[in-house]
């Protein structure tokens, strides 16, 4: 109804992408706080259970795999992916309420995610790739984190070479060497993006 509406065009997606440990949370964290009249985050649904100190709503909508498979079959997700084993995805409503309030979208989802998103909104999908300086920083910064069992840490090292793999599908590869200067290429490639959505 409302995707005529100038707002709704005038918005987009920006996808970030990275393996467990690149330092992707830290920089998209600080994005949306100095952001917020512009930019928010997409909050993802997932089957995977609670971790930590995270609450329904606020990372993630946490749901049975029997009620994600449900959604998927209503068709009711942007995108969707099977991620180190649970599933994870994007609700359509997610993207078009924030367009219609005339915000751009910040997602923090996997490359097979992206890879949708960008088949899916080819207009107004801009993905950005943080890789690690190397793969053995994202083992230490991995462990340093003190939330996965060695299971899940020898699981998100397996898919981070998988990860890595598919950086060149990105529109801006940042590699995540000393924060504060990802931090600053990030923003400005962030800013200059929506600017050129709004005046398209
Ligand atoms: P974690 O379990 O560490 O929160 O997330 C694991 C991975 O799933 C991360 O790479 C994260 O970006 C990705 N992810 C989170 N939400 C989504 C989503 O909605 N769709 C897809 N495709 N990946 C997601």
């Amino acid at each position: 109804m409302y995707k005529n509406s100038e707002s709704y065009e005038k918005r987009g997606l920006i996808v970030v992408s990275a393996p467990s440990g690149a330092g992707k949370s830290t920089l998209c964290t600080r994005l949306l706080k100095e952001l917020p009249e512009r930019l928010s985050l997409s909050i993802s649904s997932t089957s995977r259970a609670p971790r930590g100190a995270e609450k329904e709503g606020q990372e993630y909508f946490f749901i049975s795999p029997e009620l994600f498979l449900n959604k998927i079959k209503q068709n009711e997700f942007a995108e969707w992916a099977q991620v180190h084993g649970n599933y994870y995805g994007t609700q359509k409503k997610t993207l078009e309420t924030f367009w219609k309030n005339k915000k751009n979208v910040l997602l923090d989802i996997d490359v097979q995610g992206a890879d949708s998103l960008r088949k899916v909104y080819p207009e107004r999908c801009f993905s950005i790739f943080i890789a690690p300086p190397s793969i053995e920083v994202l083992e230490q910064r991995l462990r340093g984190r003190g939330t996965e069992s060695e299971e899940s840490i020898q699981k998100r090292m397996k898919n981070a070479g998988a990860e890595l793999a598919r950086q060149n599908e990105f529109d801006l590869i940042l590699v995540n060497d000393v924060l504060e200067s990802t931090y600053f290429n990030l923003r400005e490639a962030v800013i200059k993006k929506m600017d050129e959505w709004e005046r398209a």
